[in-house]
């Protein structure tokens, strides 16, 4: 733990200089170097001589990669706004950060709100280290939208659980050492009711995963089968049957990570923020074309608009407010913006955004080409557009809700296909 004293102690100013300092002696000379001199090809060969691994290890040991946690549990233990003050600094020296992201932007959260002491002292520090990867196991092939219509049973056996079921689109399973799992534990109860919230050990006998591949190549998300899994009853979060409650904590820290909070600036084309795609979109000509500069300038000022609303609801969580259904206004709207920037950037390539050879998969065409087709699951994953706009509409507009017709039935008795 690097915050050497208790945190409530600390000035804003004493904070950025812990910070700092721990940064300046953690990253290597040459990486500090090139942030002080501003040098870009210095940072990049800098960059690539780290160990992604071994960095993500250290910065959560030191508390910086979840500076709000408390510290008994990795953290830094500071209150939103210093965070705030963390986080600046370490995008100011463009750190690598864990890509366990459904760990510590999903699982973490809900751990705290809801977990045990001991559930957290046991999952929260290996996960904010990168060295346990977490997945969320919630849709299933018949429940997406409407997920708690989920099928998937565990039932009880003594002191554990026994799980039968299909989860489908569970990101970075084939990876993760821990799933967080809604399942239904009591089939006559309506559906939000009878469902109850586990930890599993993605280790576990009986479960397996079968990986997707996209439309990029990639396989980064996977259907996961569970055949007479056992979970202890020790690794429950919340009460039996209070699954949906739990699960709804999960789901609005995850619009919240979806929406760009926390970015440097905004969506990125190939790696590079927007800026980037004006200063080759005028060195290329296409500046000179008036639609496509009308439509880069369209992207520029829409990236500051996500990160002025990202700006706000941060401010509101500084607050003390917790994540909530504005979480989908910048989600709705991030995935929509992003798509229509990395439409632009593949237009602004022209014919070379048709073929590619070598050094220009990774930085150049390859690398916005994929980002364009990655970008066709942003209003899909964490909940569709159209459920946003509901959720909007309901919650925040308080228009009236959409009718519901199996909301007080048994979850046994509603129809669905076999
Ligand atoms: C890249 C990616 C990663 C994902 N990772 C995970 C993960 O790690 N874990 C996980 O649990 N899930 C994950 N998902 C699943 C994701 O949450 C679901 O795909 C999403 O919630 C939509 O569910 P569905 O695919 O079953 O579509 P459906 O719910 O079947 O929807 C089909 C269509 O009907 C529309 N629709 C449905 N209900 C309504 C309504 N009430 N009003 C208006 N329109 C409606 C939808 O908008 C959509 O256009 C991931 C998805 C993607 C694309």
């Amino acid at each position: 733990m690097t915050v050497t004293q208790s945190p409530g102690a600390l000035t804003d100013e004493e904070v950025r200089d812990q910070v700092v300092a721990w940064l300046r002696e953690n990253l290597p000379a040459d990486w500090v170097k090139a942030i002080d001199e501003g040098d870009e090809e210095a940072f990049r060969m800098a960059r690539a001589g780290v160990d992604y691994n071994d960095w993500c290890r250290r910065l959560g040991e030191a508390g910086w990669a979840t500076p709000t946690w408390p510290q008994e549990y990795g953290g830094a233990g500071l209150d939103p706004s210093q965070a705030k003050i963390v986080n600046d600094e370490l995008n100011k020296y463009r750190v690598h950060r864990s890509f366990n992201v459904i760990g510590i932007g999903m699982g973490g959260p809900t751990l705290l709100q809801w977990g045990t002491d001991e559930q957290r002292r046991q999952w929260l520090p290996p996960m904010n280290q990168h060295r346990e990867i977490w997945c969320q196991l919630f849709s299933e092939p018949g429940a997406g939208s409407d997920v708690a219509g989920l099928a998937t049973r565990a039932v009880r056996d003594g002191d554990e659980w026994i799980v039968n079921g299909q989860k489908v689109w569970t990101t970075l399973a084939h990876i993760a050492r821990w799933g967080m799992l809604v399942a239904r534990t009591d089939p006559d109860l309506p559906k939000h009711k009878g469902m109850t919230y586990f930890i599993v050990d993605m280790h576990s006998p009986g479960v397996e995963v079968r990986p997707l591949k996209q439309i990029t190549g990639d396989a980064e998300f996977n259907e996961v089968f569970f055949a007479d899994v056992r979970i202890p009853d020790a690794n429950r979060v919340g009460d039996v049957g209070a699954g949906w409650s739990v699960a709804t904590e999960t789901l609005m820290n995850e619009r919240v990570a979806l929406s760009g909070a926390g970015s440097t600036g905004g969506a990125n084309v190939g790696g590079g923020p927007v800026d980037d795609l004006v200063a080759a979109a005028k060195s290329s000509g296409a500046w000179d074309d008036l639609v496509l500069r009308d439509r880069l300038v369209q992207a520029v000022i829409e990236g500051r608009l996500v990160k002025i609303s990202n700006f706000r609801a941060a401010a509101a969580r500084r607050g003390g407010k917790r994540a909530g259904p504005e979480g989908s206004i910048t989600k709705l709207f991030q995935a929509e913006y992003n798509q229509r920037l990395q439409n632009l950037a593949v237009d602004l390539l022209g014919a070379s955004g048709m073929a590619w050879a070598g050094a220009d998969d990774q930085a150049g065409a390859g690398a916005t080409v994929r980002g364009f087709l990655r970008s066709r699951a942003n209003t899909i994953e964490g909940g569709t557009s159209e459920v946003m706009r509901n959720i909007l509409g309901e919650r925040v507009l308080g228009l009236p809700k959409e009718p519901s017709v199996d909301k007080d039935i048994p979850w046994k008795d509603v129809k669905r296909n076999a």
